[in-house]
């Protein structure tokens, strides 16, 4: 964005589109049916998810920084209830990612359907801790960067003795299985992000994952899900 642009946001943002005055500037409103009323409250995945490997590109409806900043004024006096738009957006949204994350994970089972119960449960064990590593290792550079040293510290130590218990499941796994095989990778599907995860990813990778923009882009769509729900829950209640 040139110096120009940034300005022009930043004002728009502050002002709404009052600072157009008497302009010949033709503006819709932000309760035009072609503006996303997500964008308006802040939640619309298009701008979460720019620019991570899931960047959905250009939302189909109006993004306007001056457009939010009207609706942030008059929603002070009346409700709108964009509230609702906004979830069902997100609802279709994330149902949609659930549904990718169920047929990985279908697919996933049938290409690994080779390997036994016991030993699958074995796994599941080595990628529990491995992606417990990688939480860990992404919260302590979270407190390490808010300065917060010692708790850092304490989360590190953590890590440390996860990556003992890490060791010895990796141990009872590979004992239980034949050496050509473990060679195999061995992927799962994030929960939250539908992302695969390796089972022999190491430590680095899994934090980069966990601390990543794609992976807190979901958690934060799916927060604000919750929120718009429980928001809307109060006023059915009334
Ligand atoms: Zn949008
Ligand atoms: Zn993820």
């Amino acid at each position: 964005m040139s110096a120009q642009a940034q300005m022009r946001a930043m004002l728009d943002q502050l002002m709404g589109t009052s600072r157009d005055g008497d302009s010949t500037r033709q503006r819709i409103k932000f309760s035009d049916e072609r503006v996303c009323k997500s964008h308006l409250l802040n939640c619309c995945p298009h701008d979460i998810l720019s620019g991570t490997r899931m960047d959905l590109g250009e939302c189909l409806k109006v993004h306007d920084l001056a457009l939010r900043a009207d609706y942030e004024i008059a929603s002070k006096q009346q409700d709108f209830f964009f509230e609702l738009d906004a979830m069902d957006h997100l609802k279709s949204f994330i149902a949609d990612c659930d549904r990718q994350t169920d047929v990985a994970k279908k697919s996933l089972a049938d290409s690994q359907k080779e390997i036994s119960a016991e030993v699958a449960a074995k796994a599941e064990k080595v990628h529990e801790l491995n992606e417990e590593i990688g939480k860990l290792l992404a919260k302590a550079e979270q407190l390490g960067a808010e300065g917060n040293v010692e708790e850092s510290q304490k989360v590190m130590d953590e890590v440390e003795k996860t990556r003992i218990r890490k060791r010895e499941a990796e141990e009872i796994y590979r004992s239980s299985m034949p050496a050509s095989s473990f060679q195999q990778q061995k992927l799962r599907v994030c929960e939250v992000c539908s992302a695969y995860l390796g089972l022999h990813d190491n430590d680095r990778r899994l934090a980069d994952h966990f601390g990543g923009k794609l992976h807190l882009g979901f958690i934060e769509i799916r927060e604000k899900l919750d929120e718009l729900k429980v928001f809307l829950l109060s006023f059915s209640s009334m």
